[in-house]
């Protein structure tokens, strides 16, 4: 008989900014594991799209508008999962921005823009998810950080703060939720060629070498890299994994 450890049949799975890069690489891992899928992001045709391809793999899956900046639109997009799937098993804060500057050109709405999308949103859905997997008995949050949950840049003072900061934030929710079954985990992507990154290379000097050159897989990530850790952290495979912080990085970490 086929092993259950990674099968996600009967679940469902929220991914905010899951209608494109690493979000829809996540959220189809998790598809082709068995789950159900709603894509949470702003732009209604990229949602879409997102539903088009996951559906075309044999997923079920539906998408809903949030902006996860407005604590409203993130109770509404929880309340629209369980009307349409009945429940959610997995949350997966993956809605991210960065604005890339030297920290004494930020301005305040600016350095509040990225702290909001990144970091309180991820407190925000967290906090609305709750309820339903207690009452459920259980369930996974998967928090995304980044290389800058460890390391610094010049360009990324609000970035590289909201990123290390997730980190604790999925510690403390982990040990608050630890005794309602629900495990809280953080992995922090490499360096994956997205939208995000795109932008990130035409403005940062160098970085696209600089990544193949300290990497030792001598590569940039493809989002469907991070499928395989979505489909562990959201599966009973991971029941007694919470609060880490793992690197999905191709070794960028490990290597000086
Ligand atoms: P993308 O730009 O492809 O994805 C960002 C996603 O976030 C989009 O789906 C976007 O949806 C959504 N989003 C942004 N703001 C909001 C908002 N206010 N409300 C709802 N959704 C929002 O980039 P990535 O796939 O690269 O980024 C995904 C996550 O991974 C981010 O948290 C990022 O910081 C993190 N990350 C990325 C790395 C990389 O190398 N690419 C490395 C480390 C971490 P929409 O378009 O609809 O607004």
């Amino acid at each position: 008989m086929a092993s259950k450890l990674f099968d996600l049949s009967g679940r469902v799975a929220l991914v905010t900014g899951g209608n494109g890069g690493i979000g829809l690489g996540m959220a189809q891992g998790m598809a082709d594991a068995g789950a159900t899928i709603m894509v949470a992001g702003r732009n209604a045709e990229k949602n879409a799209a997102a539903v088009k391809t996951l559906q075309a793999s044999g997923a079920q899956a539906a998408s809903v508008e949030v902006d996860v900046t407005d604590p409203d639109s993130c109770a509404a997009m929880v309340a629209a999962t369980q009307k349409q799937f009945g429940r959610v098993d997995c949350l997966v804060n993956n809605a991210g921005t960065s604005i890339r500057k030297q920290p004494q050109d930020y301005d305040l709405a600016e350095w509040h823009t990225v702290m909001n999308t990144n970091l309180t949103s991820a407190m925000v859905c967290s906090q609305a998810v709750y309820p339903l997997m207690k009452a459920q008995g259980g369930g996974k949050i998967v928090m995304i950080g980044s290389m800058m949950s460890i390391f610094g840049a010049s360009y990324a003072a609000p970035y590289s703060s909201s990123k290390g900061a997730i980190v604790q934030l999925g510690k403390s929710l982990a040990c608050s939720w630890a005794l309602d079954n629900i495990q809280v985990n953080t992995v922090l992507p490499g360096w994956i060629d997205t939208e995000l990154t795109q932008r990130a290379r035409e403005q940062v000097d160098g970085l696209h070498q600089r990544v193949l050159d300290r990497s030792p897989t001598g590569r940039w990530g493809k989002p469907d890299d991070h499928a395989g850790i979505a489909v562990f952290l959201a599966s009973p495979a991971s029941d007694f994994v919470t609060g880490t912080a793992i690197p999905v990085d191709g070794g960028f970490s490990i290597m000086v």
